[in-house]
């Protein structure tokens, strides 16, 4: 059954006028290494935290502001969506309006193009933060809208440009989301970008290592924008992450989870789960967009290849039984640039596991798709999931204050191949438990227990 709007009645749910208000038995449990009669042993508690939470109902009038705004992505989605509360802006290096970058995409089909283009030629992007250095050496014919300055004088436009886009459009919030070109990791050193500080000084020392993706990013958090990187670069550099705590401004990343690894961390983990060894993951793509232009530089692929190499650990590291200490499958990426397929992305996967009394089975993935139209409804699942964690506020039984989610928003992981999280926090990636986390926290807000698929009342 689908119900389009519902309410919670509970003596533990209050709503207020621009609030739901709600009190939430965190049930966990605790494994303790105990010395009992001489011996040690294992023992597992269960734990109650009483949480509340409080979500602000009023919605805002949103704008949305992308970096790379007039790319396969960003004009796709620019093309798709055409809510009322949703404002569309942002940066791109190349001044293509939106009509023609759509055009430029060729992801659309051409009469969809021929009916939106009225809608989209108005629209242009603001001159982009542009360093050679950092993305391939084949995008600079691109590069034709480009902000002048130093790195602390390109921070302070990004920063106007912010504020003017709030105002023209009168949006009550901003997110930012980097869809531009994928960039190569920068150098994280100790006095560059290692703290706040470090961070701020190499910015007015225009130190050449801080790389465009980082500068968007300073300027969201001088301004407590939600910014989210949806490439695999390191734009969270420590002093980023460092700042963005500090001042309690949202970050999130890395790199969209849309495909190939998304199939992954639900395959892997069924694997693993089920006690069958993956031992070998070869994955090739090709594709023949700007963005697999772009990554047929080496130092650019290096970090895609990063980003989707890390998605097993957590399931492999889970299962102590199947894997020794250590012990890790091969794992391969493989991206090649072809032309002809355009944004038709070819993903080609192959897992081989032992299984039962040293047999093999080996299982052979072909998806064939249209990249951006993956990615695209992705970016919108993203900033709609950030604007609404900004509402919640939370605090545990013994807190004296409410507090907003911790800035670097785990929440999004569901969304992102290589979820950013606090420092020391355990990453997850099975996609299961990330759907799940969600979902629960969700409910949590409208003082529901989580989905635990017992089904009792029929056993
Ligand atoms: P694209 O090349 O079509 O678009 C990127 C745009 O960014 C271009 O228009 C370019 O001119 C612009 N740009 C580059 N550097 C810029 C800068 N510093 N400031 C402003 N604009 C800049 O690529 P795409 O297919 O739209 O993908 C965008 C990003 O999303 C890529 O990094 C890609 O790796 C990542 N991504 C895509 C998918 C997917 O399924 N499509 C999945 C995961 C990640």
């Amino acid at each position: 059954m689908f119900v389009e709007s519902f309410k919670v009645e509970s003596p533990n749910v209050k709503y207020g006028d621009q609030e739901i208000h709600s009190i939430y038995n965190y049930e966990t449990t605790e494994l303790v290494h105990e010395s009992r009669n001489g011996s040690y042993a294992w023992i597992v508690k269960p734990k109650t935290v009483v949480y509340e939470f409080k979500t602000d109902t009023r919605v805002p009038k949103l704008g949305v502001m992308l970096v790379g705004w007039g790319g396969n992505n960003g004009s796709t989605l620019t093309a798709a969506v055409n809510p009322d509360e949703i404002v569309f802006g942002g940066w791109d290096i190349s001044n293509l309006n939106l009509a023609d970058s759509m055009t430029r995409a060729k992801v659309l089909d051409i009469d969809l193009q021929k009916q939106l283009r009225p809608y989209m030629e108005s629209m242009a992007p603001l001159p982009g933060i542009y360093d050679p250095d950092f993305i391939a050496a084949n995008q600079d014919s691109r590069a034709n809208n480009v902000i002048k300055g130093t790195k602390s004088e390109q921070v302070q436009q990004i920063i106007k440009d912010i504020r003017e886009f709030k105002e023209q459009n009168k949006v009550d919030k901003v997110v930012v989301l980097w869809t531009a070109n994928t960039e190569r990791f920068s150098n994280v050193m100790v006095g560059l970008n290692d703290t706040t500080e470090n961070l701020l000084a190499s910015l007015e020392k225009n130190e050449a290592e801080i790389a465009p993706s980082t500068l968007y990013a300073i300027a969201c958090v001088m301004e407590n924008i939600p910014f989210i990187n949806g490439s695999p670069q390191n734009t969270f550099v420590p002093g980023l992450i460092d700042f963005a705590i500090r001042r309690n401004s949202l970050i999130g990343g890395d790199d969209f989870k849309s495909g190939q690894t998304k199939m992954k961390s639900v395959l892997v983990d069924f694997l693993v789960g089920a006690g069958i060894k993956p031992t070998s993951i070869v994955s090739y793509n090709h594709l023949g967009n700007n963005d697999g232009m772009n990554l047929s530089a080496p130092q650019t692929f290096r970090s895609k290849e990063i980003s989707k190499s890390n998605v097993v650990d957590d399931m492999v590291a889970s299962n102590g039984i199947l894997y020794q200490p250590g012990e890790h499958p091969d794992h391969v990426i493989v991206i090649k640039y072809v032309p002809y397929v355009g944004d038709s992305k070819r993903a080609m996967d192959e897992y081989t596991s032992e299984i039962f009394m040293g047999g093999k089975s080996t299982i052979v993935l072909h998806n064939t798709c249209e990249d951006s139209l993956l990615a695209a409804p992705i970016i919108l699942d993203l900033v709609l999931l950030a604007e609404l964690s900004t509402r919640i506020q939370l605090k545990a039984e013994g807190e004296g204050k409410f507090h907003s989610f911790h800035p670097v928003a785990t929440i999004l992981s569901y969304l992102t191949k290589a979820p950013l999280v606090p420092p020391g926090t355990p990453v997850v990636n099975a996609l299961s438990k990330q759907r799940a986390m969600l979902e629960n926290i969700l409910r949590a807000c409208i003082g529901l227990a989580p989905e635990n698929n017992m089904i009792l009342e029929y056993k």
